[in-house]
Order: structure tokens, then sequence, then C-alpha cells
């Protein structure tokens, strides 16, 4: 039997960018009790809160133990602790600030160049280029656009490609994924999700055959391929409730 469930977040767990919905926080806690339960995403881990933690309210602290956030692709790794009752990191792999500040400022130019740096559509305090330690994320129209503005800003991805191509020729040492509705996610080569969950299996002393991952982007190119790739197990999802189908099954055989 598998012991460690894996998830992608966005369109596998929740419609993107939105906390999970009580049927998937139900059964996430369910499974708690019989696998280590660990969600995957490029995302920083105040949104692992909002998203995940803070909707499994029934979750008991002994429960919580067997939750793992592997933050920012895995590139940060936080773990419950029971004497604190609180979230503590048990690694993180920064960029430094000479990394940040070379990408920060590529992507900037690029975008600049191109005509899609958006600074007067930003909301107040919002801002395009975001430090998340392990990755500097760009989001075209700031954090707190609203999502049909965001849809309708590139939906084809063309101009991500473009901004994407020209910061590969500022700055070939950096990896660009494009992510989301309106972003680039700058990271080192590697820092994808095969470091994560490399230190997934580290960390949780367990074996590739151990985890059944679930993801929504495992095509070639996609972001789960890399999980495809490793040759782990994984269940494609069209959806949310795709994944709560699954885990109906799963814990209906156990
Ligand atoms: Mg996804």
């Amino acid at each position: 039997m598998k012991k460690v469930l894996s998830f992608d977040i966005d369109q596998t767990l929740n419609v993107a960018k939105t906390p999970i919905p009580d049927e998937i926080a139900e059964l996430l806690t369910k499974c708690l009790d019989h696998f280590e339960i660990c969600p995957i995403s490029g995302q920083k881990f105040d949104q692992f809160l909002i998203q995940i933690v803070d909707r499994m309210k029934d979750a008991t602290p002994e429960q919580l133990t067997h939750l793992h956030l592997f933050v920012a692709q895995g590139t940060q790794y936080y773990r419950y602790n029971l004497e604190k009752k609180d979230w503590e990191m048990i690694y993180n792999y920064p960029l430094t600030e000479e990394q940040v500040k070379k990408i920060t400022e590529t992507i900037e130019k690029s975008a600049r160049e191109l005509g899609y740096w958006e600074e007067d559509k930003l909301q107040p305090g919002d801002e395009i280029i975001e430090n998340r330690l392990s990755q500097v994320t760009f989001s075209a129209l700031g954090q707190k656009a609203g999502t049909e503005e965001k849809y309708a800003w590139d939906p084809d991805h063309k101009k991500r490609e473009k901004i994407v191509k020209r910061c590969k020729e500022l700055a070939p040492e950096f990896d660009y994924e494009i992510g989301g509705t309106t972003s680039i996610n700058a990271v080192t080569p590697g820092m994808n999700k095969v470091f994560g969950m490399t230190h997934l299996l580290e960390e949780l002393n367990v074996k590739k055959e151990d985890i059944l991952y679930f993801g929504d982007m495992t095509q070639p190119g996609g972001n789960d391929y890399p999980v495809v790739q490793m040759g782990i197990d994984t269940i494609t999802v069209r959806s949310h409730e795709d994944t709560a189908f699954a885990l109906r099954g799963i814990l209906g055989v156990l």
C-alpha cells in the first residue's frame, strides 16, 4: 500500500488560487489517519496556510503531524511541531540576494521592452515582482487583481512566452516557468518539483513506489510532468472533483 499521498494544489485540490472546498478538507483530514499527506506547489507558505491548513479545521494536532508542506516547489519544507503547536521550517533553499536582484532586473527590463509592464494597473500596495525566497515571481497585474482581469490578460500564454524568450537572452542561467494566469516563476535550474520530491523521499524516508501523486498538469511541459518523469505513480485529474472522487475510492477500500 502507498504510504504517501502527494498533491499539486492549483486545479488539483482547489479552484486555482482559492481555499480548498469543504469536501476536499474533510477527505484530506480522513487521509491523515492512514497516509502522510504532502501538498507541493510553487506558492508561498502563507498561501498553504490560507488555502489548505486553515480549511482543515477538524484536524487534531496529532493528525497535523502527518501533513507535510512542500512550499515553493519543495524548496522549503514545513512540518507541524506537536510541542510548540505550530509549524516549523525544516529546510529552506533560498536564492541569494544577487540572484534575486539579477532576476528582478531581467524580468522588469524584458516586460518593459515588450510593453507588458503594467504598473499603472496595480492596486495600492501591490507589486508585479515578488521575492518568494526560493523563486522570484512575476505577476503581470499584481497579486490583488481580479480573477477575470487575470484570465483575460494572457489566455494563450503569448505575452509570457515573449517575456520568457527575452529573459533567457538576458539571463540564461535561470529557468523561467509560465504558471497560473499571469505569472512567470524564475528559479535556478533544477528547482522544480523534482527537487521537492527528491527531498520528500529523504525527509519522509520513503521510496518512490510508496508515493501516489495527484496533479492536473502531468502532460509533457506541464509543471507536474517532472514528477511523472521521476517514475512516481501519478493520477491525472482535471479538477478537485476528480481528486475527491479518487480519494473517496482510496478511503473506501482501506
Ligand atoms: Mg496545477
